[in-house]
């Protein structure tokens, strides 16, 4: 019962954070924790995390059925329920919409380029899963795709999800995602990231397996993509380009990987000459000009 108490307490302190920071706004977020393997704690449904206290919270078996409470439990629990389901060795997951970072899944901009060595070791790559209409199925389902080998995921117009072995460390992992989503988005206004080279990431794999960070899956090799929609995903796929010899390659590298579907930049003139399009604003002044041809 001590034990539980004290979650309790966590998850008010961690819905707190979240609010302060900015990372939800109104009733906006969840948090849960495994209270024993069938038996979670969750925030309810309908109240600021950022003002909440211990005996709001609500316990629910796996299947999401509430056992006590005076409140719902939150609308959101079937993406929990999933996490849970798919990962017997996570005990918490938190869920919020942090702007930087729900701004690259509201562009389709996942985080997955190699750029700092401590979200590569820690995290990983931080792929976007589908949208979902929120509080229904589709979403858990969205999320059951990438959950066994990440534990960082953007939700397509919605916002980031993060799990761990406990509440403070899930929460952490809300922090750097926001974090690295901001240093990424700064980078590009500066011209775009330099990345990590593939043999650096491989380096970076050695210290993982050296001091023992648990990450729930190994890199993609590089001529493997992260699995087509609707697939399980069974690595992580970080952009990491190869140059033998080199730890930072330049951003002008990005793309060569064949991602047809995703919005990298073309230099198209050299790098210091600035005129830089995504794929996206290049084909609208293709099919431009050609419609001016006719
Ligand atoms: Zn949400």
């Amino acid at each position: 019962m001590q034990i539980e108490e004290r979650l309790r307490a966590d998850i008010v302190e961690i819905g707190r954070r979240l609010h302060e920071r900015g990372f939800v706004a109104s009733n906006d977020g969840n948090i849960s924790v495994r209270l024993e393997a069938e038996r979670l704690l969750t925030t309810p449904t309908g109240v600021s995390k950022g003002f909440m206290t211990p005996d709001m919270m609500v316990t629910t078996d796996l299947s999401g059925r509430k056992l006590t409470g005076d409140r719902e439990p939150s609308s959101e629990i079937l993406m929990h329920l999933a996490v849970y389901e798919h990962r017997p060795e996570i005990e918490a997951v938190v869920h919020a919409h942090p702007p930087t970072a729900t701004g690259f899944a509201v562009a389709g901009v996942p985080l997955d380029r190699a750029v700092l060595a401590e979200v590569v070791t820690t995290l990983g790559s931080i792929p976007i899963a589908d949208y979902g209409t929120p509080s229904t199925s589709e979403l858990a389902d969205a999320v059951r795709q990438y959950i066994r080998v990440h534990d960082g995921l953007l939700l397509a117009n919605h916002g980031a999800l993060t799990v761990a072995h406990d509440l403070f460390a899930a929460y952490y992992k809300m922090e750097t995602v926001e974090h690295f989503a901001r240093i990424s988005l700064v980078a590009r206004q500066l011209g775009g990231e330099r990345l990590l080279s593939r043999e650096e990431v491989h380096r970076l794999q050695g210290l993982r397996d050296r001091y023992g960070i648990a990450a729930p899956a190994p890199f993609c090799p590089p001529d493997r993509a992260e699995g087509k929609k609707g697939e399980d995903v069974s690595c992580q796929a970080l952009e990491a380009p190869s140059q033998p010899g080199a730890r930072l390659v330049e951003a002008q590298m990005i793309g060569s990987g064949g991602a047809a579907t995703r919005d990298f930049h073309l230099g198209l003139l050299g790098p210091d000459e600035g005129i830089r399009l995504t794929y996206r604003e290049l084909t609208a002044l293709i099919a431009d000009a050609v419609k001016q041809l006719r």
